[in-house]
């Protein structure tokens, strides 16, 4: 059983879920990253986190048909590209997602980062888009304290349900004022590249605290990440086998001797930093 944290909405996220980025680029592995995709919510990793940016829309075409007959089993999230979050633009790209990923609505679908469109067209089209039915939910991505603070400050604002964000062992940023004030707030952060893209796990620190709990550097950086409060995280994998191995973090708790260990290799913020983005 994956551990599950709450939405301001009050609706509850399992703490692991599988992120899709670079799925569907390469055809002979279509069906591999489907089976992985299938697993993975067998196991429990039912929040899956996609982007009409991804291949162009083929990955949301591939998630269409990993989750096809189990659409009600996933809590699904798709994203809108910043140059299309006009009000109009969003309800397009919105449409454009539904029908790649063959579903009549979203469970939360996030501005994908923040450009040039002022946010209160942006947050009106996802206000309208809940009115419709096509979203349940809506967030925001690769924001920091300051943008967060905007939204706030605009009619509706305070409806976002999440924040996406750069957060993994290289990536400690967030922990400096991100985290907490999100926390002051209830509002989840999800951990996107929590592996760091796999870099992470050929790292002696990660290593050694593998080797001496008997588990994989993978689950260590993911266990890392999920020890905060009101943090998920997204790991992408096309193999079932590291599917499986990541869901395997879900249950890991690091101990303190682990903790120090890593925080010596990857020393946490001392002072406020921009947020970083990939
Ligand atoms: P991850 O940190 O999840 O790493 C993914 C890479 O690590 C893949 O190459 C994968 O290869 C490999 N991998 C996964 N599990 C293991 C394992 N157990 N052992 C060894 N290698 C492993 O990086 P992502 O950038 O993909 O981030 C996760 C998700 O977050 C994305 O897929 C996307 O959905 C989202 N994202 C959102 C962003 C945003 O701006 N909002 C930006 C970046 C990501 P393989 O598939 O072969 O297993």
């Amino acid at each position: 059983m994956i551990r599950r944290i709450a939405l301001p909405a009050g609706e509850n996220i399992p703490v692991l879920g599988q992120g899709t980025w670079h799925m569907g680029e390469i055809r002979e592995q279509r069906e591999a990253e489907i089976g992985a995709l299938r697993l993975g919510l067998e196991l429990g990793m039912t929040l899956i986190d996609t982007a009409e940016m991804y291949a162009e829309g083929d990955t949301e075409r591939l998630v269409g048909d990993a989750i096809s007959g189990r659409r009600d089993e996933v809590f699904l999230i798709s994203k809108v590209l910043p140059s299309h979050a006009t009000h109009r633009g969003t309800i397009d790209a919105c449409a454009a997602s539904l029908r790649r990923l063959k579903t009549d609505r979203l469970d939360m679908y996030l501005l994908h980062w923040r450009g040039s469109v002022p946010l209160r067209q942006t947050v009106e089209a996802f206000v309208e888009l809940k009115e419709r039915g096509w979203i349940r939910h809506w967030g925001v991505s690769n924001f920091d304290v300051m943008d967060l603070d905007e939204l706030r400050q605009i009619p509706s604002g305070s409806e976002v349900q999440t924040d996406q964000v750069l957060y993994n062992l290289a990536r400690r940023g967030p922990e400096y004022n991100l985290l907490p004030w999100c926390r002051e707030q209830d509002l989840p952060v999800m951990s996107y590249s929590p592996i760091e893209q796999g870099e992470l796990l050929s790292h002696p620190a990660v290593r050694g605290v593998a080797e001496r709990n008997d588990i994989t550097p993978a689950q260590v950086a993911l266990a890392w990440v999920l020890r905060q409060p009101l943090v998920c995280a997204i790991p992408k994998s096309g193999s079932a086998a590291r599917v499986e191995e990541n869901a395997g973090a879900a249950a890991i708790r690091l101990g303190p001797q682990d903790l120090t260990e890593l925080d010596r290799a990857f020393p946490p913020p001392i002072k406020a930093r921009p947020l970083e983005t990939l």
